[in-house]
């Protein structure tokens, strides 16, 4: 009888969190094997902060825009610019991006084939036996074996469902975006090339917003939304009527579900790990990520690694409790900000407001870029606090 091949971890997902994990169990000495479907182009706006590019070295060739600015804009055509400042917003293109990390993957060690994961089953032995569809070449179902198993498959993840108590229940913004050659200068298209504009209007998006997000020689056009019936392609054709990108060349069209919290558990008690989408770890309010995705990815591993050495479950748990200690309250509060500003027209009007204030501009590119809430200016947030509170109490005009 043929052997089944062993690995010490199996990633499902090589996506920007199972890379990660991948690439960086590969560096521990761990054969890893990552099973990566590869059934299309991950639809994505690729906006990254400098802090992903430092911490998880991505080199400046896939960085294909350094956006300097974001435009606000508000139901009542109110445009607010916030400049980034000293830094900028990376853009990277998935069809790229993806591919790297799965080189960059391999090139550390790890085995990468493209297959779909089907199916876990927990061995007497204390293994899994994992099996996936070989898209390779012979187009078989084929087993491995496993001491760990990460799932990082993405949003409405086949492996949370499976083996995680509650992975199948994750709410979700369903985005939608469109991908276009970028107009030249003279066309009078209302556009800049090193310009995010972010459009809160409830004729665009009821209960999220659309962007125009420029990448090079690109631009992604897009829009979410949590509500069913909602028609994001309408949506889109009336952003483009209206920023003159109608007639632009579309390359793509594409839509995925964006996760709106993250899962009360990541772990099944006994093998099994999600990170990034599959765990349901994407920033409410503005559906930022890759960055997010590519930590869970790392403290996976971590988690991973030390569960390998000590055959202790529980250590599995330390991701979701890294995790959670490091960004819980920023995420806390996004989901607060997405429940009050996004909820109808006049308090869109009012946030795009209070992104005048200087302090806001400043507090909220330092959140983004450095993912750190800044300590340096307390009375700045002593005086936001109140600004909001006054808002959310009813108790403030703009
Ligand atoms: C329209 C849109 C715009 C967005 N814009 C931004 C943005 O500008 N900035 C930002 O930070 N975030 C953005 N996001 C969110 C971001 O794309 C995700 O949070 C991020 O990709 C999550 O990474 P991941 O590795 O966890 O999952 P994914 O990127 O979804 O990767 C999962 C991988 O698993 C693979 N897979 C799935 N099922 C299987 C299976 N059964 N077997 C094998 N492989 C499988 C998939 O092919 C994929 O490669 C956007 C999302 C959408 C939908």
């Amino acid at each position: 009888m043929q052997s089944v091949e062993h690995f010490d971890v199996v990633v499902v997902g090589g996506g920007p969190s199972g890379a990660t994990a991948a690439t960086d169990l590969a560096r521990l000495g761990k054969r890893v094997l990552v099973l990566e479907r590869a059934f299309r182009i991950k639809p994505c706006g690729g906006a990254i902060p400098p802090r992903a590019i430092e911490d998880f070295d991505i080199p400046s060739h896939l960085i294909v825009a350094k956006i300097k600015s974001a435009r606000m804009i508000s139901p009542k055509d109110a445009r607010v610019d916030m400049p980034v400042g000293d830094t900028y917003v990376g853009m990277v293109d998935r069809d790229v991006f993806d591919p790297w990390l799965r080189e960059r993957a391999r090139g550390a060690g790890a085995e990468v084939r493209t297959a779909t994961f089907k199916q876990l089953e927990y061995l007497e032995d204390g293994q899994a036996r994992v099996t996936y569809l070989d898209k390779n070449s012979s187009g078989e179902h084929r087993c491995v074996t496993a001491s760990a198993v990460i799932g990082a498959d993405g949003a409405k993840s086949r492996v949370a469902a499976q083996c995680v108590p509650g992975g199948d229940r994750m709410r979700c913004v369903f985005a939608y975006h469109e991908i276009v050659e970028a107009p030249a200068a003279d066309t009078g298209a209302d556009y800049d090339p090193l310009r995010c504009d972010v459009w809160y209007q409830g004729r665009l998006s009821p209960d999220f917003y659309a962007w125009v997000f420029p990448h090079g020689d690109k631009a992604s056009i897009g829009v979410g939304s949590e509500q069913k019936g909602f028609s994001a392609p309408a949506s889109v054709a009336a952003l483009r009527e209206t920023v003159g990108l109608k007639d632009a060349k579309t390359v793509r069209r594409e839509g995925a579900p964006i996760p709106l919290k993250p899962l009360k558990r990541w772990d099944d008690g006994r093998r099994v790990l999600l990170a990034g989408d599959a765990a349901g770890v994407v920033a409410p309010a503005s559906g930022e990520g890759i960055y997010y995705a590519m930590l869970g990815g790392r403290l996976a591993a971590e988690a991973v690694a030390e569960f390998l050495h000590s055959e202790n479950p529980a250590a599995l748990r330390s991701a979701r409790k890294r995790f959670l200690r490091e960004h819980g309250r920023v995420f806390f509060v996004l989901g607060i900000l997405q429940r009050f500003w996004y909820s109808s027209d006049k308090r869109r009007e009012k946030f795009v407001a209070i992104c005048r204030d200087p302090d806001v501009q400043y507090l909220t590119w330092q959140a983004y870029t450095q993912k750190k809430l800044v300590r340096a200016k307390p009375v700045a947030h002593l005086r936001i606090f109140f600004k909001d509170m006054a808002h959310l109490l009813g108790m403030a005009r703009t």
